[in-house]
């Protein structure tokens, strides 16, 4: 135990020392990422702790990648590509209280919806990430009309082969601790991934707070541009994106959850 707890705390200090040196996020970001990711290492070990590396580490790149590549599209998101605490905590906090849940009371379920909220906002990540890499035709996910690349709620072929294939990469990395499980639930798994970051593409796409510059008039997810106060232009002031994010995973866990209960 004492081991654990020791190779726990040097793991989540490199992890966060690395990220910030890396620019993927702030220092207070930094300092959240240390203590959650000291809880699930210590309290989660091996098979708690490679399925969020496996969401943690390419979704950091991918976005890392993308603000190198256009600086552009970045300002029409409501922030950039380095994740602060909040952000940190929107994707990852619930992993921390589910796996003290399962280290006081241990289930089956709380890994498996472990698995479906970092299915959904990895698919929900790299769907962003790819689908805004290159130009691309992006469609309003309700009304299929074109709209602008980068906004929330806009969907395009490449993010969703993304968005996909950012699900497949946790669930394939928690695969060694899967295989008792049947072939259903894998592709529950996978399936909820892609589902939840269609969730997060509604919610981005209706009640996520938009807002439009007085000075240039472009619709953006900032609530300043062109260096001026931007007025909200659809959806509710306090459902920024990272709330999206975490309303999109309780929605596909909720799923989950149901899923089981009619399966058993
Ligand atoms: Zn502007």
């Amino acid at each position: 135990m004492l081991l654990n707890v020791i190779l726990g705390l040097v793991l989540a200090y490199l992890v966060s020392i690395i990220s910030l040196k890396l620019k993927y996020i702030t220092f207070d970001g930094a300092v959240t990422v240390f203590l959650l990711a000291s809880v699930i290492f210590v309290f989660g070990e091996l098979k708690w702790s490679v399925p969020i590396l496996a969401f943690f580490v390419p979704s950091s790149i991918l976005s890392k990648l993308k603000s190198e590549k256009s600086a552009e599209l970045s300002n029409k998101f409501e922030k950039n590509s380095v994740r602060d605490s909040f952000q940190v905590l929107a994707n990852g906090g619930i992993g921390g209280i589910l796996v003290l849940l399962n280290y006081f009371s241990p289930d089956k379920i709380w890994y498996l919806v472990y698995l479906t909220f970092l299915g959904t906002v990895s698919a929900d990540t790299w769907g962003t990430e790819i689908g805004t890499l290159t130009k691309r035709k992006t469609y309003n996910i309700l009304t299929f009309r074109k709209c602008e690349q980068g906004i929330s709620g806009g969907i395009s072929t490449i993010g969703t082969v993304g968005a996909f294939l950012g699900g497949v990469v946790v669930v394939l990395f928690s695969s060694p601790w899967l295989n008792t499980y049947p072939a259903f639930l894998i592709f529950v798994l996978i399936i909820l991934g892609f589902i939840g970051s269609f969730i997060d593409s509604i919610l981005g796409g209706t009640i996520q707070a938009k807002y439009k510059c007085s000075k240039c008039g472009e619709i953006s997810e900032r609530n300043h541009h062109c260096g001026v106060p931007a007025t909200l232009f659809s959806g509710f002031k306090w459902m920024n994106n990272d709330l999206v994010n975490f309303s999109s995973g309780i929605i596909s866990s909720i799923f989950l959850v149901i899923i089981l209960g009619i399966w058993n």
